[in-house]
């Protein structure tokens, strides 16, 4: 069965690639590609033109959408990337944190 571990504003760690180790909250996840953006993290160059908003033009980072693979939800109480596992909270379905002990529930 195919999950969605990973949901918009859920904060994120990077597991590999160049954003490895860090953090950021994510923006938009594409179910379709398996791609999420990810604030702060996959950062490209970008041109931009000049506009009203920005009248030299000029370049800007810009976050690049980054495969989900390669990340995972980030758990606060055990300080790094984990696996998630399902749980019946009620009538409603949450994530909880798959470390041993902890006991993290992701969806508030
Ligand atoms: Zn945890």
């Amino acid at each position: 069965m195919s999950i969605a571990t990973i949901k918009k504003n859920d904060m994120v760690i990077a597991m590999r690639g160049v954003s490895s180790g860090k953090t950021g909250k994510v923006l938009l996840v594409d179910q379709v590609k398996g791609r999420a953006l990810v604030e702060g993290l996959n950062l490209v160059k970008k041109t931009v033109k000049k506009s009203q908003d920005n009248p030299q033009g000029g370049i800007k980072d810009i976050e690049a959408p980054i495969a989900v693979s390669n990340i995972r939800p980030y758990c606060p109480e055990c300080k790094r990337g984990v696996r998630v596992r399902r749980r019946m909270d009620g009538d409603k379905r949450v994530r909880v944190c798959a470390v041993k002990g902890c006991k993290h529930v992701f969806d508030r």
